[in-house]
C-alpha cells in the first residue's frame, strides 16, 4: 500500500515528481514533457486500456453551443477516442481553445472495455459527478488523467490574435497552439496559400498578455483546482526551475496507486525519466497560494474524499486483474 497525503491546494497525492519521455518523438512533439502520451501508448500496448479519450484540433464537436457558427473547422477541437499509438500522438499538445470533451462520453458508454480520460480540472469533476450516479461510467473509465489548468481563454482569443495578424480564418487550415519542440514552444498557423506563421508563446497578443489577462471564461475565476485533484495522476509544466529538459519536462502529480505502480515500471523500463519533487517545489512553481478560494475548495475536498471511500467508482475489479496479470 502507497502512503497517501493531502494538501488543501494540491489533493491527495502519492508521489511528486519531474518526468519526461525517453521516445525522443512522443518528447518533442508533447506539450510539456509527453508524459500524458507516454503514459497512455504504454497502457494501450500493456493492453491495460483498450483506448484513451484525447482531444485533436480541426474536429468540430458534434454540440458546439455556437461554436461553429463563430469559428472556422481549423480553429475547433473535439474529444477522440483513440485506440492506436499514432491516434494518441496526434492528439498531442495543448489547445487552448474551449473543447467540450464530454460529448463523446455517450459513445463510450455505448462500448465495453477500459479505457483512460484526459481532461482539464472542470472535465475531470464532470466526468467524476457522471461516475458518481452511473456505475457502468467508473468502470468504463478508471483512469483519468488531469492537466494543470489556470484557465482556458474562449474562442475570441484566438480571433483576437488573428485578427490583429490580419489573418482571416477562413485561410487557416491548421492550427497548433503549442508547436515548436522545445519548451513553450510557437503557436504554428498554416494557411491556405502555404505560408506558415510562427507565434512565440510569450507574444504580447498570446500568452505575454492578452491570452492572459483578457477572455476568460467565469467559471475560470471561480475555479478552486488547478491541478486536477480529482484525477488520478494529473500533469503540468515544470516551473520548479530545475531539472528541465531542452525539449520539456512535465510535473506530475500521481493520486492512484496502480497509476504509481505503472509509472514506476515505465521508469524501470526506461521509457520515461522520472526524479522526485518536494511538495513545497510544487506549491511554489505553480503559484499555488494564489488559488484563494477555500469555500469551493473545500467542496472539493468533501468530494475527492467521496471518491476514495466509494473506490467502486473507479476502481473496477476488470482493471486490477490487467495490471496484476503483469506481474509488475
Ligand atoms: C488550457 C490549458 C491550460 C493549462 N494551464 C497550465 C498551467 O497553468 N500550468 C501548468 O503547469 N500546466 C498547464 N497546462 C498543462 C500543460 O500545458 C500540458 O498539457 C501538460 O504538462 C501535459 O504535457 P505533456 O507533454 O505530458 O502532454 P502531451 O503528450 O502533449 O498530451 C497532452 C494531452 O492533453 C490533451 N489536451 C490538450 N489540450 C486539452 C484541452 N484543452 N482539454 C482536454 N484535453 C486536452 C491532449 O489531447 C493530449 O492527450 C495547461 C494545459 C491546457 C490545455
Ligand atoms: S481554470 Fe478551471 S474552469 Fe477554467 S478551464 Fe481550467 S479547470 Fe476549467
Amino acid at each position: 500500500m502507497y502512503p497517501s497525503f493531502h494538501h488543501s491546494a494540491v489533493g491527495f497525492y502519492s508521489y511528486l515528481a519531474i518526468a519526461f519521455s525517453r521516445n525522443d518523438h512522443i518528447h518533442t512533439n508533447g506539450a510539456s514533457g509527453g508524459m500524458v502520451s507516454a503514459l497512455l501508448t504504454y497502457m494501450l500496448k500493456e493492453k491495460i486500456i483498450d483506448g484513451a479519450i484525447v482531444t485533436v484540433m480541426g474536429k468540430a464537436p458534434q454540440h458546439s453551443l455556437g461554436a461553429t457558427e463563430c469559428c472556422h473547422p481549423a480553429l475547433l477541437a473535439s474529444a477522440i477516442i483513440a485506440t492506436s499509438e499514432d491516434e494518441i500522438i496526434k492528439s498531442q499538445k495543448s489547445k487552448y481553445c474551449p473543447v467540450p470533451v464530454g460529448e463523446i462520453l455517450n459513445s463510450v458508454r455505448a462500448k465495453n472495455g477500459c479505457y483512460a480520460f484526459v481532461g482539464l480540472p472542470c472535465h475531470i469533476l464532470a466526468l467524476r459527478k457522471w461516475q458518481n450516479f452511473d456505475k457502468k461510467m467508473g468502470e468504463l473509465i478508471p483512469f483519468s488523467l488531469g492537466l494543470f489548468c489556470s484557465r482556458t481563454p474562449n474562442f475570441h482569443a484566438t480571433k483576437h490574435l488573428l485578427y490583429n495578424r490580419k489573418i482571416a480564418s477562413e485561410d487557416v487550415i491548421q492550427l497548433d497552439y503549442r508547436a515548436g519542440g522545445k519548451n513553450l514552444g510557437y503557436m504554428i498557423i498554416k494557411l491556405r496559400n502555404g505560408e506558415i506563421k510562427k507565434i512565440p508563446h510569450l507574444s504580447f497578443d498570446y500568452w505575454g498578455y492578452m491570452f492572459y489577462k483578457y477572455f476568460m471564461p467565469y467559471r475560470c475565476y471561480l475555479c478552486p483546482d488547478k491541478l486536477a485533484s480529482l484525477s488520478d495522476i494529473s500533469f503540468g509544466d515544470n516551473w520548479t526551475g530545475t531539472g528541465d529538459h531542452p525539449h520539456g519536462t512535465s510535473t506530475v502529480v500521481v493520486r492512484k496507486p496502480e497509476m504509481l505502480t505503472i509509472i514506476n515500471e515505465m521508469t524501470r523500463k526506461e521509457l520515461i525519466c522520472m526524479r522526485e519533487i518536494s511538495l513545497q517545489a510544487l506549491i511554489s512553481s505553480q503559484d499555488l497560494a494564489n488559488k484563494a478560494q477555500i469555500a469551493p475548495r473545500k467542496r472539493l475536498l468533501i468530494y475527492s474524499v467521496c471518491i476514495r471511500l466509494n473506490m467502486v467508482i473507479y476502481n473496477c475489479t476488470q482493471i486490477q486483474d490487467r495490471i496484476q496479470s503483469k506481474h509488475f
